[in-house]
C-alpha cells in the first residue's frame, strides 16, 4: 500500500508497516542482536551495501526500521534515524555536523540538556556557540556569522511557550550556509511540520508525545535529504545511540494514537488555560490557544494546533508554586510531558536546575514558573484537581 497518498490519522497507524512472512497485523518485536547472513557471499553483500539485508541492531533492525519510516513518512522527510533518547538524537546532530571552530546558535531557553552538552562538553572541542532570543528575527539575523554551522531552534520552546518563525529562520540559515535544525518535541508531527517550512533536520524526542505513554524513552532524527541522513546516520551507528527493538515496538505502538490523544489534550488543555487566565491568584499565563498569547499570528501560520503545554507564574513566587505542586493529586509531579497523563513541575528546580540563575531568568525561566502538561483525562477532574489546590495557596 502507497501510504504516502493517506491522510496523517491513516498514516499514524499504517505508514512503516511492512508485509511481515506470516501475516502478523503489527510489527513483530525482532529482539534479536544480530542476524544470520544465507551464505558468505550474502554477508559480503550486505556489508557493502546494507539494504541488502540486515546485519546487527547497533546498525539496523526491522522493528525499528518500521518505526524510523513511519515518521519519516509523518514529517515528510528522506529518511529517519532512530535514537536511544531525544538527547542521543541531539548530540548525534551536534557531532555528525558541528567540528573545530564552528558557531552553533540556538534558542536561549532551548531544552536544557541540549544547552548544556553543548556549553559544558562541545565547546571542550572547539566549537563555540550562542544562545539568543530566536523569537527575535532581527536578532537571529545579527546573530548568524560566516563560520555558523548549525541554527539550532526549538518551537514553541521549553518552558518559556515562545515560537520561533521557523521559514524566517530556514532562510536565514541559509542565506549564511548553515543547517536549520528545529526540535519539534513539543508539537509532535501532528501540529507541525519543520521540513516543510524549509528547515533540514528535524528531531523528536519520542519520550514526549509520540510515544506518550510515559513508558519509553527513545529519540529520533529526521532529515530532508540523503546527504543529511548519511552524514548522521553512520556517526549515530558509531558512538551506539541507537534504539532497541522493544522501546521501537512500544513507540510504534504509541503513535498509532498521536491524533486522537493531541485532540483531547488540546481540548483539556484550552479549557483549562482559560480557568487559570482568569484566576485571581495567577500573574500571568502563557499558552498558545489564548486570545492574550502575543504571537498568535506566528502560531497560525505554522501550527495546526496550540498543543498542550502551557506555563504559568503564580502570584506568591517559588513558595505559591511548591503548594500547588504538593497539592495537586490527579496531576502528577513529574518532568517529562506529552503523555496520557497530567503532569506538573517547577523548571527553576528541577529540569532547568542545571543552568545558572542569571543565565535562567535571561532565557525567560522565572522562579515561579509552572510547567503543567495537559493529558487526556477527563476535564472535571482536572478542573477540580486544580481547583482545590489553589485554595490551599
Ligand atoms: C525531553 C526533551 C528532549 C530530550 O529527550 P529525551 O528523550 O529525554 O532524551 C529534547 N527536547 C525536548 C524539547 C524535550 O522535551
Amino acid at each position: 500500500m502507497d501510504t504516502k497518498k493517506l491522510n496523517f490519522d491513516t498514516k499514524l497507524i499504517h505508514a512503516g508497516h511492512y508485509d511481515e512472512p506470516f501475516g502478523s497485523a503489527t510489527v513483530p518485536i525482532y529482539q534479536t542482536s544480530t542476524f544470520a547472513f544465507k551464505s558468505a557471499e550474502h554477508g559480503a553483500q550486505c556489508f557493502d551495501n546494507n539494504k541488502k539485508g540486515y546485519i546487527y541492531t547497533r546498525i539496523n533492525n526491522p522493528t525499528i526500521e518500521a518505526l524510523e519510516n513511519n515518521l519519516a513518512e509523518l514529517e515528510n522527510g528522506y529518511a529517519g534515524i532512530a535514537t536511544a533518547s531525544g538527547m542521543g538524537a541531539c548530540t548525534s546532530i551536534y557531532m555528525a555536523l558541528l567540528g573545530k571552530d564552528a558557531h552553533f546558535l540556538s534558542t536561549s531557553s532551548v531544552y536544557g540538556p541540549s544547552r548544556s552538552v553543548m556549553e559544558n562538553h562541545f565547546n571542550r572541542f572547539g566549537v563555540s556557540s550562542d544562545f539568543i532570543d530566536t523569537s527575535d528575527i532581527e536578532l537571529v539575523k545579527k546573530s548568524i556569522r560566516p563560520d555558523t554551522h548549525i541554527l539550532f531552534i526549538e518551537t514553541p520552546s521549553n518552558p518559556t511557550i515562545q515560537l520561533t518563525d521557523i521559514e524566517a529562520c530556514a532562510q536565514i540559515a541559509h542565506d549564511n550556509g548553515a543547517i536549520l535544525v528545529v526540535d519539534n518535541t513539543f508539537s509532535s508531527p501532528c501540529l507541525q511540520n519543520p521540513l516543510d517550512m524549509g528547515a533540514d533536520v528535524v528531531f523528536h524526542s519520542l519520550t514526549k508525545f509520540i510515544n506518550g505513554h510515559a513508558d519509553a524513552v527513545g529519540g529520533i532524527i529526521i532529515t530532508k535529504t540523503k546527504e543529511l541522513y548519511d552524514k548522521i546516520r553512520p556517526l549515530m551507528i558509531s558512538m551506539g545511540c541507537n534504539m532497541d527493538p522493544h522501546q521501537a515496538y512500544l513507540i510504534l505502538r504509541g503513535v498509532k494514537t498521536l491524533g486522537l490523544r493531541m485532540e483531547r489534550s488540546q481540548q483539556n488543555a484550552k479549557r483549562i488555560a482559560q480557568w487559570l487566565e482568569s484566576h485571581p491568584k495567577v500573574e500571568w499565563i502563557k499558552y498558545p490557544g489564548l486570545g492574550s498569547y502575543t504571537q498568535k499570528d506566528l502560531m497560525k501560520k505554522q501550527m495546526r494546533g496550540p498543543g498542550a503545554m502551557m506555563s504559568f507564574e503564580l502570584k506568591g513566587g517559588i513558595e505559591a508554586g511548591a503548594k500547588l505542586m504538593n497539592n495537586v493529586k490527579v496531576a502528577t509531579l513529574a518532568v517529562s510531558l506529552g503523555g496520557v497523563e497530567t503532569l506538573i513541575q517547577h523548571p527553576a528546580s528541577m529540569t532547568h536546575s542545571g543552568l545558572p540563575k542569571e543565565i535562567r531568568e535571561k532565557a525567560g525561566i522565572s522562579d515561579g514558573l509552572v510547567r503543567y502538561s495537559v493529558g487526556i483525562e477527563d476535564i472535571n477532574d482536572l478542573l477540580k484537581d486544580l481547583e482545590e489546590a489553589f485554595d490551599k495557596i
